[in-house]
């Protein structure tokens, strides 16, 4: 394929967030059943949603424009959502799958963001105001999601713990103990840092267990 133009870029890149739309459209369910967060599986399940009129924005733009989408196939997506896959099958389920699974969706959105940015831009240049206002349709939705992501790795523990109950009650546990052993061990020992890390049983917690 030869790109020579912006009209030529445009229509290249167009295609790229189009290919890569349809591969989340994919993995986006599977993503979904493998969060533990109720919350966070219903944000995937939203987004899948805003997938399908993001699609549908594109359509609409390949139809004013009249141009005629090349068959590519987007790599970075295809990266992404290979690394999403690996999160679901090497992360143990529960509180740190679920961050990892939010870390994996926001590299995907942020692709997106930069993709839509672009293409709006290119379609300015090209004096395409129908199509720059569907693009900024989207890109404020993927924006959002991103958003919306980052107040949930911010808020995550509490509510993936509360909302999995039993399936994360250890890993909760876990993690609320050895909080309280490090604030502990910080608290008493903040003359002598160093020796807290050779003496590792003077954590009070160990001794009234
Ligand atoms: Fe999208
Ligand atoms: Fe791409
Ligand atoms: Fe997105």
């Amino acid at each position: 394929m030869s790109v020579k133009t912006l009209h030529d870029l445009f229509v290249h890149d167009l295609s790229d967030i189009y290919s890569a739309e349809k591969q989340l459209s994919k993995a986006l369910p599977k993503m979904a059943r493998a969060a533990t967060d109720p919350m966070l599986a219903q944000a995937f399940t939203d987004h899948l949603a805003e997938t399908h009129g993001q699609i549908e924005r594109i359509d609409q733009i390949v139809e004013t424009m009249q141009i005629k989408l090349k068959r590519i196939k987007c790599a970075a997506m295809e990266g992404l959502v290979e690394e999403g896959k690996e999160v679901i099958e090497e992360v143990e389920e529960g509180l740190v799958r679920d961050a990892a699974l939010i870390g994996a969706a926001q590299k995907v959105e942020h692709y997106e963001i930069a993709s839509y940015g672009t293409l709006a831009a290119l379609a300015k240049h090209l004096d395409q105001p129908e199509a720059v206002k569907l693009l900024l349709e989207t890109l404020q939705e993927e924006k959002s999601t991103d958003d919306k992501l980052s107040k949930m790795a911010e808020q995550g523990g509490g509510n993936a713990a509360a909302a999995a109950g039993k399936g994360d009650a250890d890993t909760a546990k876990a993690s609320a103990d050895s909080k309280k052993s490090m604030e502990a061990a910080t608290g008493k020992k903040s003359g002598d840092a160093a020796s807290t890390k050779k003496s590792g049983d003077s954590v009070p917690s160990k001794k009234t267990a």
